[in-house]
């Protein structure tokens, strides 16, 4: 068992004795809404029942030890918590010390150090949101530890703050917020302008969400997120020189179609196009769940696969085979990538009897086409954060 093997690990780096505690917290995949976020718009992503376990212990100063049995080459890495500078290199370190800055900024001290190990069952950098799990684990670790007064959805707050600002990925919230605030067997429909947000009931007769692995990542991931982020920004304002808006959330299509030549660099008018019919796509996908036609909620993750293929770019040439192969196939009922792109996964609705066909047909063209072989999770939909011991 996962949680017995991180404590194992924790006592035979760390010592056994005194009160060490086991935390998880779940990773997350998006059905619908990609890029949405942080533009004002809806989400629509579930927790995973993967993610990433955490062990930790307080110590009786102001040292900070900490190993990833992911990252087990470099051993246990030290710093304190006189020591909040991020790790120029982007050692993973700089997420669990991110969140305890972030909330040393808002007067949540730690009145001292710690010993922590995790260990994550989920691929990290694939766009399943290992990071926002990792942040977390983390925060929900310091409010049982230390006793601090946050919820859930403070948690997830500051872990996007930590990422944006200790990490310098501008993210929006959706990852930390449906690690947080998941819920078993549901999907989270967030606005993410005002943070409302209800509870879906993922009921899938006879299909299951598998998530498929491209196992690519390319480099400059977080750079050319951010540059995404600053040219739907350019297209809001150039928008708001015609209309009174606060975020492309605020269009419908046909507003975005009749205001679009407002948006003058053409580059920047496709993001614009993305984040407005990307938000309606959202709405009208929960709509069409909520009335059982999964069919309709399909054919919108292909639509939203198109326009973050097309328009937004943040697909590459590899998820592409798997989408396309994956869309040839009958029983697949919608299939997109998920998560902030540049390679990672793709999540796919998909009938339970055409599951075996999928994973052929996929590796298959994935093999010949790209000359690597993706790999298959058929996920469930789990809870948000919790101690485990
Ligand atoms: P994603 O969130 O989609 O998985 P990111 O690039 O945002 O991808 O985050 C991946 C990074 O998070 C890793 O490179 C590492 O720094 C950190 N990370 C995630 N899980 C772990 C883990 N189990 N141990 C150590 N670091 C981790
Ligand atoms: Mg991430």
């Amino acid at each position: 068992m996962i949680q017995q093997n991180v404590l194992d690990k924790f006592k035979e780096l760390f010592g056994a004795d005194g009160d060490i505690r086991v935390y998880f917290a779940p990773g997350r995949v998006n059905l619908i809404g990609e890029h949405t976020d942080y533009n004002g718009g809806h989400v629509f992503p579930c927790a995973l029942t993967i993610g990433t376990y955490m062990a930790a212990r307080k110590r009786d100063d102001r040292k900070l030890r900490f190993y990833s049995m992911n990252f087990d080459n470099l051993g246990v890495v030290e710093s304190s918590l006189d020591e909040f500078t991020p790790d120029p290199d982007g050692l993973w370190i700089n997420y669990p010390m991110g969140v305890m800055w972030a909330f040393e900024g808002r007067g949540m001290k730690l009145e001292s150090g710690l010993d922590i190990v995790l260990f994550g069952n989920i691929p990290n950098g694939s766009g399943l949101s290992s990071s926002a799990s990792l942040e977390v684990v983390t925060g929900y670790m310091l409010k049982d530890i230390y006793g601090f007064d946050v919820t859930n959805q403070d948690i997830a707050l500051i872990g996007q703050y930590s990422e944006n600002n200790y990490n310098g990925c501008n993210c929006g919230i959706m990852d930390q917020f449906a690690s947080a605030m998941g819920k078993k067997d549901n999907a989270i429909f967030l606005d993410c302008n005002t943070l409302d947000f209800e509870y879906a009931p993922i009921v899938l007769d006879g299909a299951k969400i598998v998530v498929t692995n491209s196992m690519v990542k390319h480099s400059l991931v977080t750079s050319a997120y951010n540059d995404r982020r600053n040219e739907s920004a350019q297209a809001l304002k150039d928008l708001q020189t015609v209309c009174d808006i606060k975020t492309l959330g605020d269009l419908t299509d046909e507003e975005f179609e009749a205001h679009k030549d407002a948006i003058k660099d053409e580059v920047a008018r496709k993001r614009g196009k993305h984040a407005v019919y990307e938000n309606q796509r959202t709405i009208k996908a929960v709509k069409a769940l909520k009335e059982n036609d999964i069919e309709t909620f399909g054919k919108l993750m292909n639509a939203s696969h198109v326009s973050l293929r097309d328009d937004y770019e943040t697909s590459c040439p590899e998820v592409d085979v798997l989408v396309d192969e994956a869309w040839k196939i009958p029983g697949v009922i919608g299939s997109r990538i998920t998560g902030g792109g540049f390679g990672g996964c793709t999540v796919s609705i998909v009938k339970d009897e055409a599951i075996d066909q999928f994973k052929a047909n996929l590796t298959k063209a994935y093999e010949e086409k790209v000359g690597k072989t993706p790999e298959f999770y058929v996920v469930s939909i789990g809870d948000g954060p919790s101690r485990l011991a």
